[in-house]
């Protein structure tokens, strides 16, 4: 289910770390890997050029596990993992929609996609099998998975 695209703000809980997206929530990812369960990651996927950090570059701490490849910002002050950059596209962002501002999760209407990160390689064989048939339907683009 694809919505429209708007500016929303969020951060951590200190309030060091500020940053704003473009992004569509009417799909979120909850992801159940090791990292994505222990912080309640709800996550939305946004490329590069729609995550914009405001303040607190200086910070962020980043931390890494398994293959490294997967960057998991978070406050120093507050200890909050706001957004990462997800091991299935590091270049992209992967923002915790509880860390943003004015979204209310009980209120707001939103799909919750499952991505199976306690089974990374097979859960993401399978996503990208998925974006294959459904490249051939030009009305949905491939959803990028959580770590
Ligand atoms: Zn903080």
């Amino acid at each position: 289910m694809a919505g429209a695209t708007q500016t929303y703000e969020g951060g951590c809980h200190c309030g060091s770390v500020r940053f704003r997206i473009e992004a569509d929530l009417s799909e979120l990812t909850r992801c159940t890997c090791s990292m994505c369960t222990k912080k309640g990651m709800l996550g939305c996927y946004v490329p590069a050029q729609q995550f914009h950090l405001l303040q607190g570059e200086s910070e962020l701490t980043l931390y890494q596990f398994n293959t490294r490849v997967a960057k998991h910002f978070f406050c120093r002050n507050c200890g909050i993992h706001a957004f990462m950059n997800p091991r299935s596209n590091p270049r992209a962002f992967a923002i915790n929609a509880r860390c943003l501002d004015n979204f209310d999760l009980d209120a707001r209407q939103y799909e919750t996609k499952v991505f199976d990160g306690r089974n990374w390689e097979a859960a993401q064989e399978a996503r990208l099998t998925s974006a294959r048939l459904e490249s051939a339907s030009p009305t949905r683009a491939p959803h990028p998975p959580a770590e």
